[in-house]
């Protein structure tokens, strides 16, 4: 029988004290920063505050420097920047090496990154890189003060339990954070801090990938993680037919339009819709859920949302345990009285 190789990597075991701060990688695009580095700039704030250690923002990209301002008023003691053409556009290959040499130069203790596509793809590849540990996904941070230990936790266990998971030996402590679980501060005007930059040691000759063009996904033509209102359909909908009212719903009222994990197997929605533990986590102002009957995996997705209404046939659904309004009924003869509703707004 087959028997799975664990490949051990050399651990970063140097002394603790060596390794000082909380980092945020600073994810970017076309100069514009995902809302999730500035929540974790807001978290990170907590953490090093706890610590008595700076907090620092790592930038890399092309012509991002103007960034550097709006990461000092939202937190950042110092920025370490890489700005250069060859990462113009984000291609693991180049983006590992960067972070990756600022780590072995300037030693942190925490690196945080936004458990988005590039975040998830990038941390993976610096954890493995550093021979150090990485939570992913998690939702919840704080430090063990006595043994000066990042307490990462994230839902385990189909969603049922929350495990809060260490990494007592190897520096830095790594770990992937969802967007919307924390929030930014308030940004101080005005407020400066530190520059450190270096010199990206890869040149375009020596990447194996070219990034041609990019797409965006037009299946959500507002993304739901900037969303205000979200109009989320469930399997209840029964077709892609019945699941147009979601959209119906969603095009009156400006909001993007989510789904259950059912209704994105069933071929309703694209994965990008998804909300929940294996898809997006959101928290808008209003949240519809229609023919959602409200599992765990669900719920942990939705339930920072600000109002939740919930429309479903099945008196006893577990939705109805996280909303505002519940509306007991058919979801056909329900959703087209709110259109003609709302519409009249
Ligand atoms: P169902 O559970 O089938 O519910 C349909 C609901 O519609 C029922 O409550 C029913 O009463 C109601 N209904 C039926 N007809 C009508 C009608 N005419 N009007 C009104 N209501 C009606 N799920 C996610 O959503 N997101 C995730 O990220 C996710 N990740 C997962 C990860 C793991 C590891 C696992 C094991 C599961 C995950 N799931 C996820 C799946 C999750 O457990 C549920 O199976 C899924 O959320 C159910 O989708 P649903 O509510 O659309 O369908």
């Amino acid at each position: 029988a087959q028997v799975a190789q664990v490949i051990e990597k050399p651990a970063v075991k140097l002394p603790e004290s060596e390794y000082q701060g909380v980092w945020i990688y600073i994810e970017q695009r076309n100069g514009k920063i995902a809302p999730v580095s500035l929540e974790l700039l807001g978290e990170g704030r907590k953490l090093a505050d706890k610590l008595g250690v700076e907090l620092a923002g790592v930038l890399l990209g092309n012509n991002v420097r103007h960034l550097t301002k709006t990461l000092y008023e939202h937190g950042a003691d110092t920025v370490y920047l890489m700005d250069d053409p060859v990462l113009d556009q984000y291609r693991s290959e180049a983006y590992q090496v960067g972070v990756v040499d600022f780590v072995r130069k300037y030693k942190p203790e925490i690196l945080l990154f936004g458990a988005t596509a590039i975040g998830r793809d990038l941390a993976s590849t610096v954890a493995t890189e550093l021979g150090t540990g990485l939570t992913a996904d998690t939702t919840r941070l704080d430090i063990d003060m006595q043994n000066r230990l990042l307490e990462a936790s994230r839902p385990a266990m189909g969603g049922n339990i929350m495990a809060t998971i260490l990494c007592k030996v190897q520096r830095p402590q790594m770990a992937s954070v969802r967007p919307k679980v924390f929030k930014a501060i308030q940004p101080i005007a005005g407020r400066t801090g530190n520059l450190i930059e270096e010199k990206i040691n890869v040149k375009e000759a020596d990447l194996r990938t070219k990034v041609i063009s990019v797409a965006l996904d037009v299946s959500d033509k507002i993304r739901l993680s900037d969303a205000d209102i979200i109009v989320a359909g469930g399997k209840g909908l029964q077709d892609e037919k019945g699941f147009r009212l979601v959209h119906e719903l969603a095009e009156v009222l400006g909001a993007a339009v989510g789904a259950s994990r059912d209704a994105v197997e069933a071929g309703w929605a694209s994965h990008s819709q998804q909300v929940g533990q294996t898809g997006t986590t959101v928290a808008p102002k209003l949240y519809f859920a229609i023919g959602i009957s409200g599992a765990v995996q669900h719920t942990v997705g939705m339930e920072n949302s600000e109002i939740v209404v919930a429309i479903n046939k099945d008196p006893n659904a577990q939705i109805f345990e996280k909303c505002t309004y519940a509306i007991v009924g058919d979801a056909f003869e329900i959703v087209p009285k709110f259109i003609e509703e709302f519409k009249k707004l």
